[in-house]
């Protein structure tokens, strides 16, 4: 498209912009003055949806009502209650809905999965994972390694860009594969790496790994409502997210797996739980462990119901818009962005996000300045600064508007 750095064009753009009225659906962050603050920081924390409080007031209402019997009575029952969740989780991360489930957070499900996935022995123990991944991926991986006796030194490669670049090349990964592939036992990458915004190129890393024998899991937490994803028929073998970031479903609200269906039936070695045992069942309080034969059986704990009321709220928004509408006016977003910050001539930053990336654009600053951004921050704008270097913005597609765009590329380019 032809895009103008005028507040009229971006006014224009808002005018055809199908989704609109979804951004009267959120609460917008006020400032002192009472004006909105220009919010860019849904990859952090997504915003709230002005339905959420009813979700949550009928569990509440129930609670009150029913007490236990809420588990069977209650209008969405309790016991089933994460399965109102799966069909709607299944179309953002293009899966079976018997493949994934709302579970536990983030990091807690990372080590699940490698209890499931990681399976090291002396020939083949070696986990590849982005060398700026996100520490808690980092720690969770280590840990794992340690914990099965080996030593991260021999056993963690950690991918670097090349020189001059700033992200991974996918022929890096394949030059690994090809040299090393015998001895690694599992990939692990963030599907939107949190740091630069690159997605990866989940299919051709997947196939490749698998002809080597190796695992594939991905942490979708800067993916999932992000980006269009086909889990399923890419063939990943597991991957996990929170719903706190671009699913708006409120700080620290529990996240989910998707385990290939592929692997439901070999009653694959797991830290087991009683909601995980075969549902029939579930009650008679037998001893020997019988997983369900989904996703659903890598559960530990009854969920929190609370929170999945939260992330139900915030689902059946992306259920009435979808991926496909979403993911096409981010990209479209995105790319203004990165037009109007390419219009302001300066050599203080630099878009370090590459081509293949979601709505999220990471801006480098010359010197790790952190200035500019406690500048901005004073002017309206809420974004996120990590450090060394980058301040990372987000348009996001269901409650950014083209206007906030155009509002913080004139702001930046006022305080540079
Ligand atoms: C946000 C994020 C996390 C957070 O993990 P929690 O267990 O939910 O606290 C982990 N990994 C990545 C890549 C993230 O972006």
């Amino acid at each position: 498209m032809n895009y103008k750095n005028t507040i009229e064009f971006a006014k224009g753009l808002d005018a055809k912009d199908e989704l609109r009225k979804y951004r009267k659906e959120f609460h917008i962050p006020l400032q002192k003055n009472g004006e909105e603050y220009i919010y860019m920081c849904g990859n952090s924390l997504g915003l709230q949806p002005k339905r959420t409080k009813e979700f949550l007031n009928q569990e509440l209402e129930d609670w009150a009502k029913f007490g236990v019997e809420g588990h069977f009575h209650a209008k969405n029952p309790w016991m089933p209650y994460h399965e109102f969740l799966s069909d709607s989780y299944a179309k953002i991360v293009g899966a079976k809905s018997s493949e994934v489930v709302a579970m536990n957070t983030l990091t807690v499900n990372l080590h699940l999965m490698m209890v499931s996935f990681y399976r090291p022995n002396e020939k083949r123990h070696k986990i590849i994972i982005e060398g700026d991944a996100f520490p808690s991926d980092i720690y969770a991986v280590e840990s794992q390694i340690k914990h099965h006796g080996f030593s991260t030194k021999s056993s963690l490669v950690k991918l670097k860009p090349r020189d001059g670049e700033t992200c991974i090349n996918t022929k890096d990964i394949q030059k690994i594969i090809e040299k090393e592939g015998d001895k690694i036992a599992l990939i692990m990458l963030g599907g939107v790496n949190y740091y630069t915004g690159q997605v990866f190129e989940f299919e051709k890393i997947t196939k490749l790994a698998h002809q080597k024998g190796i695992k594939v899991g991905f942490d979708l937490a800067h993916a999932a409502g992000n980006i269009k994803l086909n889990l399923n028929k890419w063939g990943v073998d597991f991957a996990i997210w929170c719903s706190y970031k671009y699913l708006n479903s409120g700080p620290g609200s529990i996240g989910a797996a998707f385990i290939h269906e592929k692997h439901h039936q070999k009653n694959l070695p797991r830290f087991a739980g009683w909601w995980g045992h075969k549902k029939e069942e579930r009650f008679k309080m037998l001893d020997k462990f019988i997983p369900i034969n989904t996703a659903e059986g890598w559960q530990l704990s009854n969920p929190p119901i609370l929170s999945l009321a939260a992330i139900r709220a915030s689902l059946s928004i992306f259920d009435e818009v979808g991926m496909e509408k979403l993911v096409s006016k981010s990209k479209n977003m995105t790319d203004y962005l990165l037009y109007l910050l390419n219009t302001i001539e300066t050599d203080r930053i630099k878009i370090i996000t590459p081509k293949e990336r979601g709505c999220q654009l990471s801006i480098q600053v010359t010197n790790g300045n952190k200035n500019l951004f406690n500048k901005i921050t004073k002017k309206g704008i809420v974004a996120d600064w990590r450090e060394p270097d980058v301040i990372r913005i987000a348009p996001v597609p269901l409650y950014n508007s083209f206007t906030d765009v155009f509002n913080f590329y004139s702001i930046l380019k006022e305080v540079l």
